[in-house]
């Protein structure tokens, strides 16, 4: 006899082991709301008992993430409330300006050299640098340079066109050469698309991937 099984629908959220070390036991850290989305819920992140990595946990499943980058997420927020518009943005700008405050009492690092500096004082595994094409080719950057100087403390790398921060394709940038680059580096971790997209992002993350795969 045979059954067809339907797949278990997915859960909202799911308790993870330790990223760092895979242990399973922790300690309650803090418990947040995502002030980004405005969606319900009130979400945990533990301390590991093993080895002090603090994370979210438990965390939302990847089948459910998406539901949280939809229009109602902050960058992706077009106001088209008619009069509300007004009280909205002027909410919104009170809210921008309370974070600048905020922020402006630290010093503000806009050189990649100066975040590897810093990552390399903190010598932890748990700190590295983001290093986002876009804003390297905006501010000027060499990016074989500053690649060669990060090194290995890049954890993470974002991209997008420039200028217009479009997908690849869009701007000047020169994407076969940019991604060999970043393959010579030695960098071989995720690359996040953060563009505003212009093109199906079908055909943008294959153009991505076929150049990816080549350099
Ligand atoms: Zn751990």
């Amino acid at each position: 006899m045979s059954v067809a099984l339907a797949a278990a629908p997915a859960p909202f959220l799911e308790e993870i082991a330790c990223y760092g070390c895979g242990g399973r036991r922790g300690r309650p850290f803090i418990q947040a709301q995502d002030d980004l989305t405005g969606k319900p819920g009130t979400f945990q992140f533990v301390t590991c008992d093993a080895c002090g990595l603090t994370y979210q946990n438990p965390r939302v499943s990847l089948e459910h993430i998406k539901d949280f980058y939809d229009e109602e997420y902050i960058a992706h927020r077009k106001t088209n409330w008619g009069i509300l518009n007004q009280a909205f943005d002027r909410a919104m700008n009170q809210l921008d300006a309370a974070k600048d405050g905020l922020v402006s009492r630290y010093v503000s690092l806009d050189r990649t050299s100066e975040a590897v500096y810093v990552a390399r004082g903190v010598d932890s595994p748990y700190f590295g640098v983001l290093y986002d094409i876009y804003h390297s080719a905006v501010e000027g950057e060499d990016i074989e340079a500053e690649l060669t100087n990060a090194g290995s403390i890049i954890k993470y790398v974002q991209l997008a066109d420039a200028p217009g921060r479009g997908e690849p394709g869009t701007g000047d940038l020169d994407w076969p050469a940019t991604l060999a680059v970043l393959r010579g580096s030695g960098y071989d971790g995720p690359i996040g698309l953060e563009y505003y997209p212009q093109a199906a992002s079908e055909e943008s993350v294959r153009y991505i991937r076929d150049v990816a795969a080549q350099a």
